[in-house]
This record gives structure tokens, sequence and C-alpha cells, in this order.
């Protein structure tokens, strides 16, 4: 029926490895996704065209044309001007430097209106609305995967400071410690962002170090130790992936703690790429690690999985659209 079909929604998770395309209907129920590898080489207009091709595919599987929703959000990394419709200084994106008119140039493509976000904001809101963060009025979401990116809801409502709150990533962890993408040291990123864990495995690896890492990644066909090439190493017990995931969670749980003692949400939702593959274990691992640092011990908030899972932050984006 045309009168139902006219409230599907759609949602586009824009992320550093992947574009990730959803429609859903009433109460965010998923009729149809699609998913592409982000281009890593051109610039926002192959970005652009992929984002578009993935939505056309899940409004496909969802048995409508992208232009018969109600509308698109789109969560995206780097500075995202939601007036201006523009997304500029993506960092993990191809060319995206100057301000690039995302809105306007995926209303074209998709014949529906658009609306931008911020994809970590998104994904927290998502969880806490609909995932592991429901029974809660407060909360911090970790997101583990290329870089550590986080959030903060308190009394029902993100919490985004000035604009910039929230960031777990740049907790210091220790001081003149690792080089963290941000220019500074010793962020929790500089340990456990997928990123860090990478570029120290080379490192290791021309020292002489051995690992497996590479060659697992090679038998698939990457070219990035991505969450799915670390979950194979681990399982196979390879020491330096070992290591590094220790050194990781090390990392995590110094953050989460000293973010806990400062604002003592009711739980942690740990989502991201990487803390959604490696899953139970490792959540199980990252609360072991929290607990030597935590000022309040004998209650301890639960820390929980994000339980939407890898469509968390394609959710969050189709609730910008509010038929
Ligand atoms: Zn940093």
């Amino acid at each position: 029926m045309a009168a139902s079909k006219q409230r599907l929604r759609g949602g586009i998770d824009l992320g550093g490895t992947k574009v990730q395309a959803i429609v859903v209907g009433d109460r965010f129920g998923v009729k149809g996704d699609a998913r592409l590898p982000t281009p890593t080489s051109g610039g926002p207009r192959e970005v652009t065209e992929a984002m578009a091709e993935a939505m056309r595919g899940a409004a496909a599987a969802a048995g409508v044309e992208s232009s018969a929703l109600a509308g698109v959000g789109v969560g995206s990394p780097g500075a995202v001007d939601t007036d201006a419709g523009t997304v500029a200084e993506a960092g993990n994106l191809p060319n995206w430097q100057e301000p690039f008119p995302l809105r306007q140039r995926l209303e074209e493509a998709l014949g529906t209106r658009v609306a931008l976000g911020n994809d970590v904001a998104l994904a927290l809101e998502a969880e806490f609305r609909l995932g592991a963060g429901k029974p809660y009025s407060s909360m911090l979401g970790v997101f583990w995967g290329t870089g550590v990116g986080g959030g903060l809801v308190l009394d029902s409502k993100p919490w985004r400071g000035r604009g910039q709150a929230g960031e777990i990533g740049h907790m210091v962890v220790k001081q003149d410690g690792a080089r963290c993408t941000c220019g500074r040291r010793g962020c929790v990123e500089a340990y456990a962002g997928r990123g860090a864990m990478e570029r120290r495995a080379r490192r290791l690896l021309e020292r002489g170090r051995k690992t497996d890492l590479f060659r697992i990644m090679e038998d698939r066909g990457r070219t990035r130790l991505t969450s799915s090439v670390w979950a194979k190493a681990l399982e196979k017990r390879d020491p330096m992936a070992t290591d590094l995931i220790e050194r990781a969670i090390g990392a995590l749980g110094a953050g989460i703690a000293s973010a806990l003692n400062l604002v003592d949400v009711e739980a942690v939702v740990v989502g991201g790429g990487l803390g959604i593959r490696l899953g139970e274990p490792y959540r199980e691992r990252i609360e072991k690690a929290v607990m030597p640092h935590l000022f309040a011990t004998e209650s301890p908030p639960p820390i929980l999985l994000a339980q939407l899972g890898d469509l968390g932050g394609a959710i969050g984006a189709a609730g910008l659209i509010h038929p």
C-alpha cells in the first residue's frame, strides 16, 4: 500500500571502511539493507556515489524506489554542518577536507530529502533509545573501531557539552605515552584504536617479531587489519595479536573507569566494529580491566554490548527523518 510505504525511511552509516544503508519501517524494523566498501581513492564525489548506490540497493531490497522514501538520514564522520548540509575534514575518507555539499548531492541522486548528523552521536542515540541503553537514563557509549568514539547520555539527554563532549578515545591513560592520531600522546585511541594497533603491528613486524596477522589479512584479500582479521588471529592465539589486544583492553579499562569516576552513569555500552566482532568474552575482559581503576567499586555499573550491532549507526541515522 502506498500509504504505508510513504512511512519507510532510509538510513546511511558512512564509515571509513564501509557504507551501510538500511530502510526501516515504523518502530525501526529493518525492511532492507545493503552495504558497499567505502572508496579508498577519489574524493567526496566517489564516496557520495557509493552512498547513493548502497541506498538504492537497500530500497530495492525493501521493494521501493529511493524516491518513495519519506527521507534518508546520514550519519557521517568529520565536521558535519547540519544547517548547511555539508561535511568537511573527514580524515578517514579519501581527500575529504574542504566542505562538501553532501545533503544536496544525495538529494539529487536519491530523489528524496536528506538530513545529516554526526555518526557517533546517532549510533549512541540508537543504542540509548532502542538498544542496550533502553532501561537507563544515563549511559556512556564506547565505539571501538578504527578509532575509539564515544558519547554520554545524562538525564535521558545526549550530553554534547559545547559540541565536543564524549571523546572517550582521547582520555589520557598514560602521560607522554604513545602518539595518537589527534597529535597528542597517551590517549586511549593510541593504544586501542584498530588503526593504531595496525601501525604498531607493522612496526613490530619490521623489527622481526612474528605474527600471522598479515598472512590472515592477505588470505582474506584485505589490505587492512579488519576486525575479522583480528578475531581470527586471536582465535589462533597469535602472540602479537594477543599482546596488542591486551594492551588495548588495558587502555579501554583505564579510560572507561576514569570517565565513570567523573560522571557515574548507570551503564556502559560497548559497540563499534571491533567491539561487536569480538563480542562477549572481550566485553567481560573490558569489565575486568575497569575494576582496578574504579573509585566506587561496591556497585560497578554494567558494561554491555551494543544490541543493534552493525546496523546501529544506520538505524540512528534513519531516526533523523520524521515521517
Ligand atoms: Zn588522541
